[in-house]
């Protein structure tokens, strides 16, 4: 039995596909966590649906297809959809929490572990944690964006041991199921590839922000934060109670990596990467084989404007992700110390701030 479980509720869940929150679904989703609750297991809930909740208790008014708009009905829908969960969960005696987030409350590692502290709190006091983006105020620029990868930083948050994405699809399929009569359930991912991406960016989901695409994301951070991964239909019976129990249903994805120690967590989820340093084969295979450092010889190309200190995405010349990590030199000096060996820099930056561009203690691999 896993022991903490984030669960996230996509909207399509949630409304069962309708314009409108369905009760029912809730009671049955709000049953199945109090259960494990009662079993000692810690659950958080990532719930969507705050916009369709919003636009169907103003009685779908014509407003225009504006983020302010979008922002009033999260405003409204937010306080339905809390006011809704914290009812049926009272039917169970489970007392819950709400916590809103946007990318700024994790960017930096202070509020990282603020956020996480608030987390912990609540589970240690038996109140379960409902989260949502702060849809109501969120601007693009410190927005997550879409639930699934949201649940996904929760569950590196909390150190849970398994997320599960709740969806109104079984799981991924080697096909689109409504066009391919032969398309099969894939049962578990071990690599993450183009031909999967490719796959997962034909779906697509009614109301939700998320298709399958957001879903892979969210998989990938998770699996290498070391949570096990499930997408599974949440109209599935039972669904939540068997996944928690190690019962095959879905998609799954297991956890690559064991647990990561919190800052290197927090390197994985917390800051959107500022920039992209791509590397040479070299030093692609020394990072990712050998466990070591990025030193400045290895740097073909630097994109972005990041400062030293802030998180870089770290891939070869094929665009594939080979990790990220915090960036030892600034975007301009990198770019003027990229291909130079390291005892070069001093002369080249008329300073130095060590021989590596991204330390190995700084770097988390993104390789399956
Ligand atoms: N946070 C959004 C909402 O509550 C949903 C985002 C998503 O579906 O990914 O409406």
């Amino acid at each position: 039995m896993y022991k903490r479980i984030v669960v996230k509720l996509g909207t399509s869940v949630l409304t069962g596909g309708s314009r409108q929150l369905n009760q029912p679904r809730m009671v049955e989703i709000a049953r199945q966590c109090a259960l494990l609750y009662e079993q000692n297991v810690d659950v958080v809930v990532c719930t969507s649906a705050a916009v369709a909740a919003g636009r169907a208790h103003l009685n779908f008014p014509a407003l225009p297809p504006t983020i302010t708009s979008k922002q009033l009905f999260a405003a409204v829908g937010q306080l339905q959809l809390m006011r809704l969960w914290e009812q049926l969960f009272a039917i169970y005696s489970v007392r819950v929490g709400q916590i809103l987030l946007t990318r700024s409350d994790v960017e930096n590692r202070q509020r990282y572990l603020n956020a996480r502290d608030t987390f912990t709190a609540l589970l240690e006091h038996r109140v379960l944690p409902i989260v949502n983006e702060n849809d109501a105020v969120a601007t693009e620029e410190i927005r997550v964006g879409d639930n699934d990868n949201l649940s996904a930083l929760v569950a590196t948050l909390v150190s849970a041991d398994r997320l599960l994405l709740l969806t109104d699809q079984p799981g991924l399929f080697t096909a689109d199921p409504r066009s391919n009569p032969d398309a099969q359930l894939i049962p578990e991912v071990r690599k993450i590839d183009e031909t999967l991406r490719g796959l997962a960016s034909g779906s697509v989901s009614g109301l939700g922000t998320g298709g399958m695409t957001t879903k892979l994301q969210a998989a990938n951070t998770a699996r290498h934060a070391g949570v096990d991964v499930v997408i599974a239909a949440g109209s599935e019976p039972d669904v939540i109670l068997r996944v928690a129990a190690g019962e095959s249903v879905g998609t799954r994805f297991p956890a690559i990596s064991t647990r990561l120690e919190s800052r290197k967590a927090w390197i994985l989820a917390g800051p959107k990467p500022a920039g992209r340093l791509t590397v040479d084969s070299g030093a692609a295979e020394a990072i990712a084989f050998n466990g070591r450092s990025l030193l400045p010889a290895g740097i073909r190309a630097v994109e972005g404007d990041f400062l030293r200190g802030d998180t870089v995405l770290i891939v070869d010349g094929e665009r594939n992700e080979l990790a990220r990590g915090i960036a030892g030199y600034a975007a301009a000096d990198l770019r003027r110390i990229a291909g130079c060996r390291s005892d070069e820099i001093e002369a080249r930056l008329g300073y130095t701030y060590g021989d590596v561009a991204v330390h190995r203690n700084d770097l988390i691999l993104l390789t399956d």
